[in-house]
């Protein structure tokens, strides 16, 4: 007999969820986590879930169904997620969020992120609140172990399949073994491997918001089993030097040839592909001083920031006046009288510039952006000197979705195409789920929940016999 039936390595939102579901199956589970509190990157988490179909849409009034956020997530995709993936975390994400619900987890608002059709984002209280509530439950169960400061570095093979895991000379056996370690934001040999250009990208320093720990150990695990390697999303937000993956939407921004390029109230699932498509993947973010004065927190402002914005702290500068000033000594951030000397001092063609903020306001006085179709609400004119403008960087990291392939009952996928026996994997350290495009607000908290629950579930069946 195995010491474990099922082995769970990581225990953010994915790994909680695994566990919580093998728990229920009656299976003799173990959690482990490399550092002394369990949590991950989830526990960070603004813990905002995308699901289609659900009872708190109703509630409020929103149409909506699977199949439409099914559609939707492909063909923003372009077809090349695969789509058994898509469609299991289309279809299951409603019943999955009604689980967290029942165990405790409020949904205490829907809504619209940016480029969807419908409001889907399930507005929680937060990703620390999400791993206390899972953790009491799993605290209930007296068949769970969980083993903390414990960075599992192999997976013990035995006859074909996967059979445990090892920690330095230390093995613990398994029937079968669900990873859960995250993504690996935080490790630069990884992103230069797995996303390159991410580093040329940034222009700079490269800002990720995830825990140190998120290093790509599921990279070194797949390696060693043989599984395949999924590049995947590694999604980013333009920032520099203030932080959060949503701007003020009302300031305008501009490439380097001084045109505007997108409805810059945008999320940053559209922003990072505007971004990347601009030369050099710069933009200039340009606002005078009317806008400048009326900045507070950013989650004083607009309606549609108070949730997806809340205390960006992490990076400890947002947007607001003081801040604008504390950069302009610095140096990050351009003040002039004119905006043509603004366009001098941040290297844009002039007279491009000049026309642009002409182009802009003339839309503002008409309270309507009939070129990129930004709300009415956010437009304000860019008329009081001085004037103020800013290099924006493709340079904050969110979060990556590049590691094992897995198939839509969470078994990893060999080489050779086929289920290595044994071993699941579910979260950031997947890969194919999650596409080239962060669709939504919440893409990646329905991935870990409901491919962690699949993981969890089907690894307590391979180890009670069942197929793989
Ligand atoms: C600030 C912030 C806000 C976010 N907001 C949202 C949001 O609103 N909606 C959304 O969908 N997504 C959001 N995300 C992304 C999302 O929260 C994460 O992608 C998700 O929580 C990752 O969960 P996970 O279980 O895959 O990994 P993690 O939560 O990172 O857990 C992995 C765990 O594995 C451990 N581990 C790693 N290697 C090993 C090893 N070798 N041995 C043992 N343990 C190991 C790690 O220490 C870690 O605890 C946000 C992320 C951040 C950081």
């Amino acid at each position: 007999m195995p010491d474990f039936d099922v082995v769970i390595i990581g225990s953010g939102f994915a790994g909680h969820c695994a566990a919580l579901e093998a728990a229920a199956a009656g299976v003799r589970v173990l959690m482990v986590e490399s550092e002394g509190a369990v949590g991950g990157s989830s526990k960070l988490s603004t813990g905002m879930m995308m699901a289609a179909g659900t009872r708190f849409q109703k509630e409020r009034g929103i149409d909506d169904e699977p199949d439409r956020l099914f559609r939707h997530y492909v063909t923003a995709n372009q077809w090349l997620v695969q789509p058994s993936l898509a469609r299991r975390l289309c279809y299951d994400a409603p019943e999955t969020l009604e689980w967290l619900s029942d165990l405790g987890v409020e949904v205490i608002d829907v809504i619209k992120s940016g480029e969807e059709d419908r409001a889907r984002g399930h507005v929680t209280h937060g990703g620390a609140a999400i791993i206390e509530t899972l953790s009491g439950q799993l605290n209930q169960f007296g068949n769970v172990d969980i083993a903390l400061g414990t960075r599992v570095d192999r997976l013990v093979q035995k006859d074909g399949a996967v059979a445990g895991i090892g920690v330095g000379a230390d093995e613990i056996s398994a029937g079968a073994v669900i990873v859960a370690t995250g993504g690996m934001s935080a490790n630069h040999d990884m992103l230069d491997r797995w996303m390159p250009g991410v580093l040329d990208q940034a222009n700079g320093p490269l800002y990720h918001q995830s825990t140190p720990w998120a290093r790509g150990d599921a990279i070194v695990l797949a390696e060693q089993v043989g599984a395949q390697i999924l590049s995947g999303l590694g999604s980013r937000a333009p920032a520099w030097p203030f932080g959060g993956g949503y701007l003020p939407g009302y300031m305008m921004v501009v490439n380097r040839l001084g045109r505007r390029f997108y409805n810059e109230s945008e999320s940053y699932s559209a922003s990072e592909v505007a971004f990347l498509s601009q030369p050099g993947t710069l933009g200039f973010m340009v606002f005078d001083d009317a806008s400048k004065r009326a900045m507070v927190r950013p989650s004083d402002v607009e309606p549609y920031m108070r949730i997806l914005l809340p205390e960006t702290d992490y990076l400890q500068q947002a947007w607001t006046s003081a801040a604008v000033d504390d950069h302009v000594a610095l140096g990050h951030v351009f003040r002039a009288d004119t905006i043509e000397a603004l366009a001098q001092q941040m290297g844009l063609p002039e007279a491009n510039l000049a026309g642009s903020v002409k182009r802009y306001n003339q839309l503002v006085d008409a309270g309507e952006d009939s070129d990129y179709l930004k709300p009415a609400e956010v437009l304000r004119p860019i008329t009081t000197a001085p004037f103020y403008g800013v290099q924006m960087k493709l340079n904050m990291l969110a979060l990556t979705a590049i590691g094992m392939r897995t198939d839509h009952e969470a078994c990893v996928i060999h080489e050779n195409s086929l289920p290595i026996p044994g071993l699941y994997a579910a979260g950031e350290c997947v890969g194919g789920v999650l596409g080239s495009i962060y669709v939504g607000s919440g893409n990646s908290v329905a991935n870990c929940t409901v491919f962690g629950r699949v993981a969890g579930r089907n690894a307590a069946r391979f180890a009670m016999g069942g197929e793989a």
